[in-house]
């Protein structure tokens, strides 16, 4: 398989793909290494997580470089990323012990009513290319945590990175065979279906997620899907600083060059705001340097993933013809590199694609509306449910707004934002299933309930 640079188009190695024969064998491998890792003492399963995430930070710069060099994220963002990894592995290894151990429920002279966190077992993990340290940390780390072993097959568009993770958890001394990658494309993946595991953990889009869950339901084992999203944003009339809120909302559209789960995908502007926002947004966004990712102040780099240039062509054409202005970009880049120019659409309309369908890249819509209701009505129409936001001087007005969102996450004043301590998880086509704070290190469970009768 080959693993090309996005920026140069070059490819930058060949590697060997996993089949049906190795995929069996490194199934067994983990399976027969499990049960000792479940027995050790929580303790040590996260003082192994420790060094772990000890690692991700020491090597942080050439890990970095490696993601940059696969991805085609700007190198500060690939630095971010690792930062945040290191800091959820912090949440997670801390609140471990809490979350993890048995708990006594009911406890009386006679019986004692005890509910035990057992591991799944071995877990099959099918992750995205966009954020692979963050979406990977989201499900490998409460696995490991939790005493389960992990086949973690990384996007094809992250495979590099992959195997530096597999390195890293050798190097932090983690048993051999109880964290082990396979390469290779979605056929891969689709191979990962066919086997038993005793869970499905899938990262990635819509279309794919449903796939898995229609493979995995007749196995009877956990699954969970972790969905892409067309995230809303309004922006009301009350905002103080509406110059500080474009920039903020332009970054969570833009960030990661749109190639985020929870990137704000429309934007929604109360009418008494619509121009000026638009203005400030344009300025914003334009004062952000397209180029080489690996040059320091690169905001945008190519895409990581060239089929995306024409979903995105599509999606401005489709807009352009019923009736959307095209206010930046609109185009790809010139030259080598999967670039697409920072593209912002106005005068769009429910009815286009671009407002409906997940853009996973830099292109946004901007709309303006009359009120709050018609926000809403707005924000509410669609398949997806990952996130919302509401930029507004009242508290109240934004959670009687978001109440009224079906999403997994609700902003206020803020947006593209994830927290170790709160759930992640989406509804309707977003997914669902959670990762991260309590629910997610017990997404990795089996509850055993004990009922000890003590005479
Ligand atoms: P895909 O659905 O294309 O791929 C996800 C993973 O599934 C990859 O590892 C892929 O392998 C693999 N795969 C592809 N085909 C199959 C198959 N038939 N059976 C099993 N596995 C398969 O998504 P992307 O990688 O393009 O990721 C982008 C999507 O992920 C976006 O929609 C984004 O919003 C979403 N996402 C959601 C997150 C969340 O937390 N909700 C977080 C991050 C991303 P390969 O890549 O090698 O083809």
């Amino acid at each position: 398989m080959e693993v090309i640079n996005p920026t140069t188009e070059e490819r930058i190695t060949t590697l060997t793909e996993d089949n049906e024969a190795t995929l069996q064998k490194k199934r067994d491998r983990l399976s027969m290494a499990q049960p000792a890792w479940q027995a050790r003492p929580l303790a040590e399963r996260i003082t192994v997580v420790k060094k772990f995430r000890d690692l991700l930070a020491v090597n942080r710069e050439p890990l970095s470089q490696v993601l940059t060099s696969e991805t085609g994220k700007p190198l500060a963002q690939s630095r971010n990323e690792i930062n945040s990894a290191t800091a959820r592995i912090d949440w997670l290894a801390d609140n471990a012990a809490k979350y993890l151990s048995d708990e006594i429920m009911q406890e009386t002279p006679d019986i004692e009513e005890r509910i035990a966190y057992e591991p799944l077992g071995v877990i099959a993990n099918i992750s995205a290319w966009n954020y692979p340290y963050l979406v990977g940390v989201n499900v490998f780390v409460p696995a490991l945590l939790a005493g389960n072993a992990v086949l973690y097959k990384p996007s094809e568009y992250a495979s590099l990175t992959g195997l530096e993770i597999e390195r890293l958890w050798k190097e932090a001394g983690l048993e051999k065979d109880l964290f082990l990658t396979a390469i290779g494309t979605g056929s891969i993946g689709a191979l990962l279906l066919e086997m038993p595991f005793d869970g499905y953990f899938f990262t990635g889009s819509y279309k794919t997620g449903a796939h898995v869950y229609k493979q995995v339901a007749a196995k009877m084992v956990p699954c969970q899907c972790e969905l892409g999203g067309k995230d809303p944003l309004y922006v009301t009339d009350d905002v103080a600083d509406i110059t500080a809120v474009a920039a903020a909302t332009a970054d969570g559209a833009f960030y990661n060059n749109g190639q985020s789960c929870c990137s704000v995908e429309r934007i929604y502007v109360h009418e008494s705001m619509y121009e000026q926002y638009v203005d400030a947004f344009v300025k914003e966004v334009s004062s952000w340097k397209t180029g080489a990712p690996t040059t320091e102040g690169v905001y945008f780099g190519p895409l990581t993933r060239k089929e995306q240039l024409a979903v995105l062509e599509a999606q401005v054409a489709d807009a352009v013809q019923k009736g959307a202005r095209v206010l930046t970009g609109g185009k790809r880049g010139e030259g080598k590199g999967y670039y697409f120019q920072p593209t912002i659409l106005t005068d769009v309309t429910a009815a286009m694609q671009v407002m409906r369908e997940e853009s996973f890249g830099p292109v946004i819509g901007i709309m303006k509306v009359k009120n709050d209701e018609e926000a809403i009505a707005q924000m509410k129409d669609t398949e997806y449910g990952l996130t919302a936001s509401v930029y507004s001087a009242s508290r109240t007005r934004a959670e009687h707004i978001l109440r009224q969102i079906n999403a997994g996450t609700g902003y206020w004043n803020c947006c593209d934002r994830v927290s170790a301590a709160l759930p992640w998880s989406g509804r309707n086509h977003s997914g669902f299933g959670t990762t991260l704070s309590h629910a997610g290190l017990r997404a990795f469970t089996n509850p055993k309930a004990y009922h000890l009768r003590k005479v």
